[in-house]
């Protein structure tokens, strides 16, 4: 008898986007194969899990008919490209929507394996397909590429391994800032290891952004430590090479030098939720989904209010890095109508009515799916906000922006690192307590206290929201002012 495996499965879907036939397709599909639950993950993606072995290539073969792969969603390869959500906010927006796909398939892997293996039976290729990028090892560790068109730092620029920021002039897209060595992971116990934002390189024509981009992953490819996977990611190899080396060598292999960053301004990194209308006028709805799960509970019904919306074929679906989803293209005549359906099943009294704190959060998987997860993260998160909640409202803070990330180990896929509060787990029930990143994605927190229970981490909490609401500046936010007051003076 062989083992119950059963698998998660990541869609590839540069800047996360579904048509509504496609939202429907894969409603049914999770249902049939999966959990039933939807996940959008951290990365504007979706994944579902309990996939078990015999149902893996019905499943693959299933998001083939409806035009999506899951093609480099995992491996030692470039993933999922982000792109800052709500593409038909400008041209611009759909300009960078475009790109991200197109990055996608500029750095896909050329082997058609994925196809002879998930998709149909036959061998669809007799010789090993020639691969200039990733050759016959790929790369020593994932790599990640977003876009970011600021104001909005949705995508968590600088925790990519190549973070693009939109430069626009006269309303045109004129190119982009390139940053590059961003990553979350670390290990417990190896000082070694290390969440790192991404250093600037400097500023690119948009015409240039092919080659460097792609220079920058073969420079990686042939630099990058092949020996302990821990150093693989590109964050080591660009602080073992110097930050100028490693740009001189991207510069002399692809043509193309850097100029001076040009100006930019980021001023948010959450999602506008409600309703907006994007630059032809079409109508988008941004819903809060706690921690990207798509279910159906008692207070809010996401899958059925979802699959209806998807039928009418009145709005497309688009997932953010923040976890949540955007219904949009919506017409002026059927808004009334998708409100109704979102008002229905509790989507809108739930968008509306949770905290601004609770919003703003993030989990990743954890328990008791992850198996890296040494605590729980999505799962216990919704109860620790209830608490944390009450300690705000007590201080008469519970209309502040506060970013609070969860993770169940320190590979950081919610992005704990860049939190103004992190946990990340240690062991079940315990986390070390992170503290002191901006506000927009800009600076790394602290580790504050290690190893400790809920009990402490509340205990922590409360006396920083009592210091903070007695002795902040005017306006300032908690993680500036921790970073000020408490951890300035603790680490001097
Ligand atoms: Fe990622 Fe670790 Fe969370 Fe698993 S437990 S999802 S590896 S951060």
């Amino acid at each position: 008898l062989e083992r119950l495996y059963s698998f998660m499965v990541r869609l590839r879907l540069p800047g996360g986007f579904l048509t509504a036939a496609q939202w429907q397709d894969l409603h049914h599909i999770a249902g049939k194969y999966s959990t039933g639950i939807i996940k959008i993950t951290t990365r504007q993606t979706l994944q579902l899990h309990g996939i078990l072995k015999r149902h893996a290539q019905p499943t693959h073969k299933a998001f083939n008919l409806m035009k999506v792969d899951s093609i480099a969603a995992c491996g030692d390869v470039n993933r999922n490209v982000t792109a800052t959500a709500h593409p038909q906010v400008s041209q611009v927006h759909e300009e960078v929507y475009r790109y991200a796909h197109h990055i996608s398939d500029m750095l896909l892997p050329k082997t058609k394996a994925y196809y002879e293996i998930f998709v149909g039976d036959e061998k669809v290729a007799e010789k090993t397909e020639d691969d200039p990028l990733y050759q016959e090892r790929y790369l020593p560790r994932k790599f990640k590429i977003g876009i970011a068109i600021p104001p909005l730092n949705d995508v968590d620029i600088f925790s990519n391994d190549v973070g693009l920021i939109a430069i626009v002039k006269d309303g045109e897209l004129a190119g982009f800032n390139v940053a590059a060595g961003g990553g979350m992971g670390a290990t417990h116990g190896n000082p070694d290891t290390y969440p790192r934002l991404a250093s600037m390189l400097g500023y690119i024509k948009k015409e240039d952004a092919d080659k460097v981009i792609y220079e920058i992953a073969t420079t990686q490819r042939d630099f990058g430590n092949r020996e302990d996977r821990k150093f693989a990611r590109l964050k080591y190899t660009i602080d073992k090479m110097g930050v100028d080396v490693f740009k001189k060598e991207v510069e002399a292999r692809s043509g193309v030098a850097l100029s001076d960053p040009e100006t930019y301004f980021f001023s948010q990194r959450t999602d506008d939720y409600g309703w907006h209308r994007n630059h032809e006028g079409k109508w988008f709805y941004t819903a809060f989904v706690e921690n990207g799960r798509v279910l159906d509970d008692e207070k809010v019904q996401f899958k059925t209010a979802f699959l209806e919306i998807a039928a009418s074929g009145k709005a497309d679906f688009r997932f953010t890095c923040n976890q949540n989803i955007v219904l949009s293209n919506v017409a002026d005549a059927d808004k009334d109508f998708v409100g109704s359906i979102l008002h229905k099943y509790g989507i809108i009294q739930n968008t509306e009515q949770s905290s601004v704190v609770r919003k703003g959060a993030m989990a990743c998987v954890a328990l008791n799916t992850c198996g890296l997860a040494l605590a729980e993260a999505q799962r216990y998160m919704p109860a620790f906000l209830t608490k944390v909640e009450a300690l705000l409202d007590r201080h008469d803070l519970l209309n502040e922006h506060i970013s609070i990330r969860m993770t169940g180990c320190p590979n950081g896929c919610a992005r704990p690192y860049m939190a103004e509060i992190g946990l990340v787990g240690t062991a079940p029930g315990h986390y070390n307590l992170m503290i002191g990143a901006d506000v927009i994605g800009q600076r790394l927190n602290t580790l504050f206290k290690p190893n400790i229970d809920e009990q402490q981490i509340l205990a922590t909490l409360d006396a920083l929201f009592l210091q903070f609401k007695n002795e902040r500046n005017e306006a300032e936010p908690f993680g500036d002012f921790v970073h000020r007051k408490i951890l300035n003076q603790t680490y001097a």
